[in-house]
């Protein structure tokens, strides 16, 4: 039998385990839902004990499922949600304080604070090619250590690890061998310099992170380690954050190819090659992969609402029981609604990077209808990405075409508006899991199913085209106008 590669795709609301066949060919997959805890205004966390079990017990499934013996399966791949961060006691394997996702703001008075430190932005900036935000792993980290009680001596004992995800599944998987992150994870936590590849004592000594809590950094082909907890023995082959890993699973290996992924939050990535491009505008540079030692940078603009605003309308203001009525709700929106929202629950992402505003709805009338709201938050997430293609455009970028993919691409109204909103064309491919196929193929490059990225292209196949349509173009630039001085009124609101 030809040997399979299982993909652990760890994200924001589920954990999935994805089966692709030894030519990267989506089989089957199990996904599970994770609890997501809101403690106070602009905090999020997660449950790592809860995104562990829920890691093995999808991956565990679909073993079952298949009746895989573990000499069916070549190599395992992590993708996983960023930035999230999580410190646990390496003799018990326990996190000792719940996972603070990308998504909390709890640190933005820190982050303040450090903002008004003379210089010290732009050297974040040149060193990790990010900017002092709540969302990096950094703040989040020392505000763990700073609130948990006796956590700093233990740190400094050399008693607790940190990682994002994939780290703290590494270690759980190889229970506790292997303390390891790749560098595309690396470069999202601020502390890591991503022209040096260290971690940087500078970043560490500002926030009093001890260097010993933190972990190795890998290649994203690399061997991560072998685990027994399936049964038998399966190594750990391929790592890749989850945003860079759809820019693999979407084959934008060349320089000037982006993907725009609309799941929880959406995040365009641009491939720059072996070029890191800083930012005027407000983007983030990041390591887009590593293989063999070679850096690949991308520019990255990240919004921290989009599907989430969808599951907002679902679960709070019960305007619908699934995601997926949403395409045939807009279809009966009033054509001359004005209606505009910003989903700025958890502050505004880039170009603005405001976590004090809050979320707005402008333009309600009488007749404002359920339709009119859910249309607008549509259009927001389409907005929103105009927002960010402007800005890379001013850093020098081009756009002649735009890779799609995350659960709303799903939605063939979203996608339009999304072209006609960016007039560009936008492209969905055939396998919109792209999340997990990043993580297949660099586990395949380690098994050896195949050799380069370049073998890879030819798997690329389009599904879905939308070109922007000329009906709908006129009064869209006006809509974009209006977008964002309603962004502007709020900002900095609270
Ligand atoms: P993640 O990997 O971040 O968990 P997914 O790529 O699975 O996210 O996408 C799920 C998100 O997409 C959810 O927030 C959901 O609200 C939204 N979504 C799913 N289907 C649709 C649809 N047909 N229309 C609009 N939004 C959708």
């Amino acid at each position: 039998m030809l040997k399979k590669v299982i993909a652990i795709d760890q994200g924001t609301t589920s954990s999935r385990a994805v089966l692709f066949d030894s030519g990267n060919n989506l089989l089957d997959f199990e996904q599970m839902e994770i609890e997501q805890h809101f403690p106070h205004d602009g905090w999020v966390e997660h449950d790592p004990e809860e995104i562990w079990k829920s890691v093995v017990t999808v991956t565990d499934k679909l073993i079952k499922k298949h009746s895989l013996k573990s000499t069916d399966i070549a190599s395992i791949g992590i993708t996983n949600q960023r930035e999230t961060t999580v410190l646990w006691d390496r003799n018990s394997g326990k996190a000792i304080y719940p996972a603070i996702v990308w998504q909390d703001r709890r640190t933005a008075d820190l982050c303040k604070g450090l903002k008004k430190e003379k210089g010290l932005e732009q050297k974040v900036q040149d060193k990790t090619g990010l900017l002092i935000d709540p969302y990096f792993s950094a703040t989040k980290l020392a505000w763990i250590l700073d609130n948990v009680s006796g956590a700093r001596k233990k740190a400094e004992k050399g008693e607790l690890a940190f990682g994002t995800i994939d780290s703290f599944l590494v270690w759980k998987l190889t229970q506790g061998k292997h303390h390891k992150t790749d560098a595309t994870n690396a470069s999202r936590t601020m502390l890591f310099n991503i022209d040096s590849h260290c971690w940087d004592d500078e970043l560490l000594q500002l926030l009093r992170i001890p260097k010993q809590i933190l972990p190795e950094v890998c290649d994203c082909v690399h061997d991560y380690g072998d685990t027994s907890v399936f049964g038998g023995s399966l190594k750990i082959g391929g790592i890749a954050g989850d945003q860079q890993s759809a820019l693999i699973g979407q084959c934008c290996f060349n320089p000037g190819e982006a993907k725009s992924t609309y799941g929880t939050g959406c995040f365009l990535l641009l491939n720059t090659g072996n070029k890191k491009i800083s930012s005027d505008n407000r983007l983030l540079s990041t390591i887009a992969y590593r293989l063999d030692g070679k850096t690949t940078y991308g520019l990255e603009g990240s919004i921290f609402v989009a599907g989430s605003a969808i599951q907002w309308l679902r679960d709070e203001l019960k305007f619908f029981k699934s995601a997926d009525e949403t395409e045939a709700l807009v279809k009966h929106r009033n054509n001359d609604s004005k209606v505009l929202v910003v989903p700025a629950f958890t502050g505004l992402g880039a170009p603005h990077w405001d976590p004090s505003s809050r979320g707005s709805i402008f333009g309600l009338t009488r007749d404002t209808h359920i339709a009119d709201l859910t249309a607008a938050t549509l259009e927001s997430i389409a907005f929103q990405t105009r927002d960010l293609i402007g800005a890379m455009e001013s850093d020098g970028a081009n756009f002649s075409e735009l890779r799609v993919d995350g659960g709303m691409t799903a939605n063939n109204w979203f996608s339009q508006q999304l072209s006609n909103i960016l007039n560009l064309k936008v492209l969905r491919p055939k396998v919109i899991e792209t999340t997990a196929l990043g993580a297949s193929y660099l586990a395949s490059m380690h098994a050896g199913l195949c050799p380069d990225l370049e073998s890879l292209k030819s798997n690329w196949i389009c599904g879905k085209s939308f070109v922007p349509e000329e009906k709908d173009i006129a009064g869209l630039d006006e809509k974009y106008n209006n977008w964002l001085s309603a962004v502007e009124r709020t900002k900095g609101l609270f």
